[in-house]
């Protein structure tokens, strides 16, 4: 059976990203950049007034006479000569002749229209150089940046409409098992909700992911073969249930018939042992546990990293940190634990507090876990204060 580190290796290992572009816009937010993205043009495009006031020569002594008004978005028409001086507004280009701005509050207006500064006047003062920001041909964004919000300001400042990306991958999820009804209706004799589809579809967009749904199959052959033929598809399939060792455990069997290569079917781990990796050409196919928890902890320790390489993230996670533990832990496990914990912040720094936790059915143990706790395979007693590691949800 295979450890984790072992099987998250095999995964990513098959990760093939796709470069694609996208428009610029809100949306662009979370894409990573396929190529790098360079300046067009130098940023100011001109030497530029960061100020309300008068363009001068900061060498002049004496008032001084206004040959002009240039407001944002004009361009200056004259020279600022000996004794002259331009009305200036911030953005607008310095104009020739003048090396500094004086803010308004810092000259008075005379009864003759003159300008008279108060103070000495630094050459340069108030004046964003040319350039100073960016210079044409400059790389202002590397490619594998993630793309933030300022992100797309920084894109749009320098006209990258047509933004260079990697796809976002393209999911089927697909929850198999004769007794699931969907969560709108009310379970008849045996049935029990769909909960698995809707819970990897959130998880496959919070990953950056594009979840498509396919039609829920049972566990028969021929409904299942449809089902998974047409998930196969999307870049990646997530399968829920039916992967395990059972009679009606059909799914490995579909896999195969249907030219799935399977490079494993369990890892060493808890919850979630049933777990199944394989690939058809660049598709990648997974095949979760059905019970909910281990569908759920499974999909962030294996396909979250997946979908995060296949959008040309290059640090795929899952972020493992080792913090101290909040409580006392006694676990007895033949196999290394996951444990659904929350992050809290003590006097002395982060601390993980598993949370309460009734076994692998249990998810409502999830709904605020922002962590899960990692409990080597022991029976073993592990102090308040004892560092343990750490993967971090989301
Ligand atoms: P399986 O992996 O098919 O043996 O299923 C393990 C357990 O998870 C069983 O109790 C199933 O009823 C349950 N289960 C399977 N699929 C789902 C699903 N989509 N939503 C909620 N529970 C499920
Ligand atoms: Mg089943």
């Amino acid at each position: 059976m295979l450890e984790v580190a072992d099987a998250l290796a095999e995964v990513l290992a098959r990760c093939r990203p796709i470069t694609d572009r996208t428009g610029l816009g809100f949306g662009t937010t979370g894409y990573v950049l396929a190529a790098d993205v360079l300046a067009d043009l130098d940023s100011p495009a001109w030497d530029k007034s960061l100020r309300d006031g008068y363009a001068v020569r900061s060498a002049d002594a004496g008032d001084r006479r206004v040959v002009e008004q240039i407001a944002a978005g004009s361009v200056p028409a004259k020279v600022v000569g000996d004794g002259e001086c331009a009305r200036i507004f911030t953005g607008a280009p310095i104009p020739d002749g003048a090396d500094a701005v004086v803010m308004q509050e810092d000259a008075g207006v005379l009864a003759d229209g003159r300008v008279r500064i108060n103070g000495p006047i630094r050459p340069g003062q108030w004046v964003f150089p040319r350039g100073a920001e960016m210079r044409a041909g400059e790389v202002v964004a590397p490619a594998g940046t993630v793309i933030t919000p300022a992100g797309v300001g920084l894109l749009a400042a320098v006209g990258c409409i047509d933004v260079p990306v990697f796809y976002r991958p393209w999911v089927s999820v697909l929850a198999t098992g004769s007794e699931l009804v969907d969560c709108g209706l009310t379970p008849g004799p045996g049935q029990i909700r769909n909960t698995n589809e809707p819970m990897l579809e959130a998880q496959v967009a919070s990953a950056g992911g594009v979840p498509t749904t396919v039609i829920p199959a049972g566990d028969d052959l021929p409904g299942l073969r449809r089902a998974v033929e047409s998930a196969l598809s999307t870049q990646v399939v997530i399968l829920s249930g039916g992967v395990s060792v059972g009679d009606y455990d059909l799914v490995p069997q579909v896999l195969a018939e249907l030219g799935v290569e399977i490079h494993f079917r369990q890892v060493r781990m808890k919850p979630g042992k049933p777990l199944l990796f394989g690939t058809k050409g660049d598709t990648l196919v997974f095949g979760l546990p059905g019970n909910p928890v281990g569908a759920f902890v499974c999909f962030e320790l294996f396909v979250r990293p997946a979908l995060r390489k296949l959008a040309g993230h290059a640090d795929p996670g899952p972020r493992t940190v080792r913090l101290p533990l909040a409580v006392a832990v006694a676990e007895v496990n033949d196999r290394p634990t996951y444990r659904p914990a929350k992050l809290e912040v003590a006097d002395v720094g982060w601390e993980v507090r598993p949370l309460p936790w009734g076994g692998a059915p249990d998810l409502r143990s999830l709904l605020t876990a922002d962590a899960l706790v990692v409990l080597p395979a022991a029976d073993a007693r592990y102090d308040r204060g004892t560092p343990v590691p750490v993967v971090l949800l989301g």
